[in-house]
C-alpha cells in the first residue's frame, strides 16, 4: 500500500473555522497530515478537531487572532511542542469589505492590511526557522483580486496584490533553504466570506447568480476544489514550483470588460 501524500507532515492552517481553511484541514488530514487549525472562534475549531479525530486523524485547535504577534508566536510554539515539527503553513485567514478610495475609512484599510497581509508576514517570519528544518512549504490564499483590478473593493484588492508580491519575494529569499512559497488566486467561492462582510442572504444569492456570468466556466467555485489546489502546492506533487500565483477561478482572470 502506498503512503499517503502528507504522511508524517504537520500543517498550520489559518482561517480553519470556516470555508476554504476548514476544507483544507479536512483534505490534509485525509491525506495523512497532522493539522493545527487556527481562527478566532473556538467553537467551530473544536468541532472540526473532534470530527477529524473521530475519522482517525490528528488535529489541534489553537484559537488565535492572527493580527496579534503574541498569538502568532504561541501558535508556532504550541505547534512545535505538540507535534515536534512544522512542514506546511497555509495562510487562509481573511476578510473582504466594500469601499472605494473615496469611501474607505482609514481604520477599515488598516484592519484589512492587518488581517489579510500583515498577519502573513508575521506568521511566516515565525515559521521560517521550523520550515527550514523540514524543507517545508507555504501556501498563501490570495484572490483573483490580487491579479486584476476591481472597483469598490480597494483595500481587499491591494491586500491580495501585496500578498502575491510577498509570495514571489519570499519564494526567492527562501529557495536557498529549500522552502517553497506559492499562492492560489480563487474567483468567487461559496463560503461565509461575503456574508461575514455584511451581505445579506438575498443579495448573496443574487451575487452568486450574477457570478455565473462573470466566470467563463459558468459557475462559482467550492471550497473543496480550492483545497485540492492548496494540497497540490503544499505537497511534493509541486516539488519544482515556487513563487507561483495559481489562478483557480473558472477563467475569471482572463476576462476583460467588453
Ligand atoms: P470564510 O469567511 O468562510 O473564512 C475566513 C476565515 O478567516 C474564518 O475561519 C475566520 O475565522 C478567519 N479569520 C478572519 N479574520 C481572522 C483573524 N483576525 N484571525 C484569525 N482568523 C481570522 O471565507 P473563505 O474561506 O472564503 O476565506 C478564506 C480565504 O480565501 C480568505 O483569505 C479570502 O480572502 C480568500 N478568498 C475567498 C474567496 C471567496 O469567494 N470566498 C475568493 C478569493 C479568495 P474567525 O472568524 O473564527 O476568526
Amino acid at each position: 500500500m502506498s503512503a499517503k501524500l502528507l504522511e508524517n507532515k504537520v500543517a498550520v492552517i489559518t482561517g480553519a473555522s470556516s470555508g476554504i481553511g476548514m476544507a483544507t484541514a479536512r483534505l490534509f488530514v485525509e491525506n495523512g497530515a497532522r493539522v493545527v487549525v487556527v481562527a478566532r472562534r473556538e467553537k467551530p475549531l473544536v468541532q472540526l478537531v473532534e470530527s477529524l479525530q473521530q475519522a482517525g486523524g490528528e488535529a489541534l485547535a489553537l484559537p488565535a487572532d492572527v493580527t496579534q504577534l503574541d498569538a502568532c508566536k504561541q501558535t508556532i510554539e504550541q505547534t512545535i511542542s505538540a507535534f515536534g515539527q512544522l512542514d506546511m503553513l497555509i495562510n487562509a485567514a481573511g476578510i473582504i469589505a466594500n469601499g472605494t478610495i473615496e469611501t474607505t475609512e482609514p481604520a477599515a484599510w488598516h484592519q484589512m492590511m492587518d488581517i489579510n497581509l500583515n498577519s502573513v508576514f508575521q506568521l511566516t517570519q515565525l515559521a521560517v526557522p521550523h520550515l527550514a528544518r523540514t524543507k517545508g512549504t507555504i501556501v498563501n490564499v490570495s484572490s483573483v483580486t490580487g491579479l486584476r483590478a476591481f472597483p469598490n473593493v480597494l483595500a481587499y484588492c491591494v491586500s491580495k496584490a501585496g500578498l502575491d508580491q510577498m509570495t514571489r519575494c519570499i519564494a526567492l529569499e527562501l529557495a536557498p533553504k529549500g522552502i517553497r512559497v506559492n499562492a492560489i488566486n480563487p474567483g468567487v467561492v461559496v463560503t461565509n466570506l461575503h456574508k461575514t462582510s455584511g451581505m445579506d442572504e438575498t443579495k448573496y444569492q443574487a451575487f452568486l447568480e450574477h457570478s455565473k456570468t462573470t466566470h467563463p466556466l459558468g459557475r462559482v467555485g467550492n471550497a473543496d476544489e480550492i483545497a485540492e489546489s492548496i494540497l497540490f502546492l503544499a505537497s511534493e506533487k509541486s516539488g519544482w514550483i515556487t513563487g507561483e500565483t495559481l489562478s483557480i477561478d473558472g477563467g475569471r482572470h482572463l476576462t476583460c470588460a467588453r
